[in-house]
């Protein structure tokens, strides 16, 4: 019995042995085949992947060429927009400086003729020479002032004076043009001793605009008013009207030169202007480091304009 013990023990031992070994290498087998697939797999992936960044790479290439191309060539037009610019603004003086001249002869001549003995009619027709003569010379001034700002030589006189000047210099003849049209004029005490430091004429300018646009903007028998007051380390001017208007979309855009409300429906009234006045009038009151609005409630419901500048403003 112990003998046949001795010898089936090993038997089995050496039999268990031999089928872990076998069990051992089937799996190492198979380890290796899938570590062999995933390597295959990842190979491919590099692959594909390195042909797509060569792809994009050249790509990238060819784009930063076109746009190399395109930024010389946008230097190329900003130069020649930059010539076209200086052309645009000497002639625009030169047209300017030229047509001044024999405005003012032709204006001077035609009240010169209405002084004269003649007859109802031709008085008549020397009044409209001398109203257009009159347009066209403020457009001429409007064009002046533009060329200046657009060649930066907008310059402003730097003197203290009275802020209650920038009314009272143009009131007498405002006055006499909203009686003309038909519209009220009111103007709310004016405030004295609020001394400022800017350029008396071209705020005059400023005001004048705004009070000439009210006036035309407002149907016969309605009101414009005037308020000119002092607001904390500054001054305000402000003026109201009870005309057309503006559409809540346009109220900045106004600003804009050559800009003219286009919700508001009177064509008359826009061919009087060139939609000019307020962007000047808005460089003037920012030469003097202050700001230039309009509020509107809506077309047909009046308007208020209105600027501040701060009463050191030194232009
Ligand atoms: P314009 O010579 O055409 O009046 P402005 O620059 O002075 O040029 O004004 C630009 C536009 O702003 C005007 O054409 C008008 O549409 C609008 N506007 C200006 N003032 C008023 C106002 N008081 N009421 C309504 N619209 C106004």
């Amino acid at each position: 019995m112990e003998f046949v013990a001795i010898i089936i023990v090993p038997m089995l031992l050496l039999m268990a042995g031999a089928g872990v070994l076998v069990v051992s290498q089937v799996s190492g087998f198979v380890q290796t085949n899938m570590f062999n697939q995933r390597q295959r797999m990842s190979n491919a992936l590099i692959q594909q992947y390195m042909t797509q960044i060569v792809a994009a790479q050249s790509q990238i290439f060819q784009r930063a060429k076109q746009l190399e191309l395109l930024s010389s060539k946008l230097s190329l037009s900003n130069q020649e927009l930059g010539r076209l610019n200086n052309m645009k603004t000497k002639f625009l003086s030169m047209v300017v400086h030229d047509v001044r001249t024999p405005l003012a002869s032709i204006r001077g001549f035609s009240e010169l003729l209405m002084k004269k003995d003649v007859g109802e009619r031709e008085k008549q027709y020397l009044k409209n020479i001398v109203g257009s003569t009159d347009q066209l010379g403020h457009l001429i001034s409007d064009l002046t002032d533009l060329a200046m700002i657009e060649a930066g030589k907008l310059k402003m006189e730097k003197a203290v004076f009275d802020f209650s000047y920038v009314a009272r210099d143009i009131l007498p003849g405002i006055t006499i043009n909203a009686q003309k049209r038909g519209v009220e004029l009111m103007v709310n005490p004016l405030p004295e001793g609020i001394m400022i430091n800017g350029d008396r004429f071209r705020l005059s300018q400023v005001l004048m605009n705004l009070l000439t646009n009210a006036i035309k903007f407002t149907p016969v028998g309605k009101r414009v008013e005037l308020t000119l007051r002092a607001e904390g380390s500054g001054v305000g001017a402000y003026v109201k009207d009870t005309g057309i208007g503006i559409h809540p979309s346009e109220t900045k855009r106004i600003f804009e030169k050559f800009y003219q409300a286009k919700y508001q429906k009177d064509e008359k009234l826009r061919k009087q202007g060139w939609g000019l006045g307020l962007s000047i009038a808005n460089e003037i009151v920012r030469g003097h480091k202050g700001e230039m609005a309009a509020v509107s409630p809506g077309l047909g419901r009046g308007s208020t304009f209105y600027f501040r500048i701060p009463v050191n403003s030194r232009p």
